[in-house]
């Protein structure tokens, strides 16, 4: 009896499955599925279900469920949507805990359709879970379990998991896969997600002891700050490559803030990979290689790669892909280069970095030699192989009858794979399929070949420079045991319902949706954040009196509902030193705000100390559809939208998430301190961002938040300017 530890276990390794739909109609995809799984070598249960009976493939059909006189662990249904709320009905009373819905037509076709993918998900709630509709389901060979059209899929099983919402092109990736020599413990092609979803699958296969590496093809996720809170879990444990296609939209025209309109479409993807380790790719090469790299190479790799050519063309064409892909070519260290300057002939090679040999087949002697010095070399992470003629037959294309003997060559083949195995240093090798194109298919026949063999034995062959970096520059973004970095626990220690309070009250007494300054700081202050407090005056005379309390020198801003952007229109007075200069600006302010926004009403101006120069920096927060609020962080001041040097992260941030994105920043050394600008408080900035963070998570109604500037000082930062704008629906 399987035993089932996760319920969707009984999706994988189900040992009685019931085909709804299968006829004795060949063509039909139900019995297409029985025939795949019979071809496939399922030896569990099969059952046929239709209300008009007959026999399929030797199978009697059940007119229902209820007629079968055995346990289900898995119902596979392929029936016209519209009577499978019914089914669904009868798969619960026969006590079926997990169903396939292979059809199409539901919530993808329009309203409904999507009406009756919500009825069959209330109907299911915690008795039944359900894969689909409108998707191909699950691939495991563990379980002999395949897809419609998966009869020949290797049986065999690896330790790679895919997950896709097409049938279709999970067949396609697990096709090119498959062909590569990659292995799958699970695969699942999800359909609309009605009920399990990337967040379930993504959970399960993290869990699962069998998979090692997760890939994903994904169009969009259903629950985004769930997916992101569990890939974040996963982060350093087993690499996880998402293809990710179709960015999303943020509505950054329609955005009143800073924030908002710095977020571009693709902003909280670029977030969400580097919060939670996870491998974004763009295409299935690379995809493809990516899952061979991880395949051989499973703890990822570091940056130094030392290259070794059999000759010179190559040499720059692979040192520019290892330049743009971010990898490195480090001088070897002393040693190593004296002694590879003594193994190599003196004409015609070159034994820095990247190395030349001069020779296509090189002597198994001296190959084995160069890369032991290689692999010795401390400054060398991994060690990428080029043109070296592993191949018998392009050996004889290229060197006639002076190609080294076959018996020769193939005892290169172990060459690498000793070297590999003696210092544990990964080694790649690139064999271009441009060389087979010379000849005949055989030549193709033997390059996989050659590939297979090096696979097996953990090197993984890539078929360009371009593609070898690409898919290393992917190896080194993965850290086993790098997902240390932790929310911290509240750094504001007083209760949190209390600082709402503020907040709640606030927006209780008036209906506005774009908070004004002086109820922004109120409410920062509240947080514990350092603001320059304004103090409300309504007219000249009471600007006066409040400036002469609070001292000078001073500023003076305008205080109007529809002015978000102040000093765009003359609404700042920065400076202020005495009386007069007091007088004057509230004269100016008046006259520029009547002559450039006539409609505005003003509510007065607000007079706040001056603070100290220092670095104006900006912080934010706007929310993306798909992930929710994000925190902005970047060089600030009035021209933050020209300079656009910021970076995001998706909120709740991590001490790390903190560290990082300030790091980002292509100014960041002059917040490390430049010329006259003196080092800036980082630590003081990052502990702000964590607040920000939790002070965003505690008040849910906040749409877009700036505070621009941030005024940054070699001990702690103040806010001198604030905006937050509301959803009061949240
Ligand atoms: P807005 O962004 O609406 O135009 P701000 O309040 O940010 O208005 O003021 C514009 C600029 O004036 C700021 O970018 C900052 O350089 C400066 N400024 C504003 N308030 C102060 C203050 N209290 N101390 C020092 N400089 C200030
Ligand atoms: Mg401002």
């Amino acid at each position: 009896m399987t035993n089932y530890n996760n319920e969707l276990d009984y999706f994988f390794r189900p040992e009685a499955i019931a085909v709804i739909g299968a006829s004795e109609n060949l063509v039909s995809y139900g019995t297409r599925y029985i025939q795949a799984l019979l071809d496939f070598g399922y030896k569990g249960k099969l059952y046929a279900v239709n209300h008009k009976g007959d026999k399929v493939l030797g199978y009697k059909i059940y007119r229902k469920l209820a007629d079968i006189p055995d346990t289900i662990d898995l119902a596979f249904i392929t029936i016209p949507s519209r009577f499978i709320v019914d089914i669904v009905k009868e798969c619960i009373e026969k006590g079926i805990k997990a169903a396939v819905l292979f059809t199409a037509g539901f919530s993808e076709t329009g309203e409904q359709g999507r009406i009756i993918e919500q009825q069959i998900v209330q109907i299911a709630e915690k008795k039944i879970r359900i894969m689909g509709p409108n998707c191909f389901g699950p691939y495991c060979p563990e379980g002999v379990i395949t897809v419609v059209t998966g009869g020949d899929f290797s049986k065999e099983a690896g330790t790679v998991a895919l997950t896709a919402q097409s049938g279709q092109l999970s067949e396609c990736i697990i096709g090119r896969a498959l062909g590569e020599g990659i292995r799958y413990s699970k695969v699942a092609s999800y359909g609309n997600a009605s009920d399990i979803n990337e967040s379930d699958l993504l959970e399960y296969l993290m869990q699962d002891d069998d998979t090692k590496i997760i890939t994903s093809y994904l169009e969009g996720v259903k629950d985004g700050p769930q997916y992101f809170d569990i890939a974040r879990r996963n982060s350093g444990k087993k690499p996880l490559i998402i293809w990710k296609v179709g960015l999303t939209q943020i509505g950054a025209a329609a955005s009143s803030s800073h924030t908002g309109s710095l977020a571009g479409t693709d902003t909280a993807w670029n977030a969400f990979f580097q919060q939670t380790n996870a491998i974004p790719v763009s295409t299935l090469d690379e995809l493809t290689d990516t899952t061979v790299g991880f395949s051989c190479i499973p703890e990822g790799c570091g940056l130094r790669v030392a290259y070794v050519s059999g000759g010179g063309a190559g040499t720059v064409i692979g040192a520019d892909a290892c330049e743009i892909s971010g990898m490195k070519m480090p001088d070897f260290a002393a040693e190593t280069e004296a002694k590879l300057r003594e193994l190599l002939p003196n004409i015609g090679t070159s034994s820095r970095n990247p190395v030349d040999i001069g020779n296509p087949h090189p002597p198994l002697e001296l190959l084995e030699a160069l890369l032991e010095t290689m692999s010795a070399d401390e400054n060398i992470d991994i060690i990428v192989i080029r043109r070296v003629l592993f191949s018998v037959k392009m050996s004889k294309i290229f060197s006639g009858t002076t190609a080294p003997p076959e018996e020769q060559q193939q005892a290169l083949l172990e060459v690498p794979v000793r070297v590999r195995n003696k210092y544990k240093k990964p080694i790649i090798i690139i064999l271009p399929e441009d060389l087979t194109g010379v000849e005949s298919i055989e030549l193709e026949v033997e390059r996989r070949n050659i590939r297979d063999y090096f696979f097996a034995n953990g090197i993984p062959v890539f078929l360009s420079e371009q593609r070898t970096f690409n898919a290393l520059s992917n190896l080194v973004k993965f850290r086993v045991g790098s997902g240390k970095d932790i929310i911290p626990e509240k750094i504001h220690k007083s209760v949190s319902s209390e600082n709402r309070k503020i907040f709640l009250d606030i927006l209780k007494k008036s209906d506005r949706n774009i908070l004004d300054e002086i109820q922004c700081k109120t409410i920062l202050k509240e947080y514990g954040i350092n603001v320059t407090e304004p103090v409300l005056a309504k007219s000249e005379d009471e600007a006066v009196s409040v400036a002469n309390n609070l001292g000078y020198p001073m500023v003076m801003k305008i205080i109007s509902p529809q002015i978000t952007h102040k000093s765009d229109i003359g609404g700042v007075k920065l400076c202020l030193q005495n009386e007069d200069q007091v007088k004057n600006a509230y004269g100016e302010i008046m006259t520029a705000v009547k002559e450039k926004t006539a409609e505005a009403v003003i509510e007065g101006v607000s007079l706040q100390k001056m603070a100290e120069p220092g670095l104006e920096l900006v912080m934010g927060m706007t929310k993306d559809p798909q992930f929710g609020p994000m925190l902005m962080f970047g060089l600030g001041g009035t021209f933050v939208e020209v300079i656009k040097d910021v970076s995001f992260r998706i909120v709740p941030l991590t001490n790390k998430d903190a560290g990082d994105m300030i790091r980002q920043i292509k100014a960041y050394r002059m917040l490390e301190g430049y010329r006259e600008q003196p080092a800036v408080d980082i630590e003081y900035l990052e502990k702000l961002l964590l607040k920000l963070s939790e002070f965003i998570e505690e008040n849910p109604e906040i749409k877009e938040m700036d505070i621009n500037p941030l005024i940054a000082y070699s001990d702690g930062a103040v806010a001198v300017d604030a905006r937050i704008i509301l959803d009061r629906k949240q």
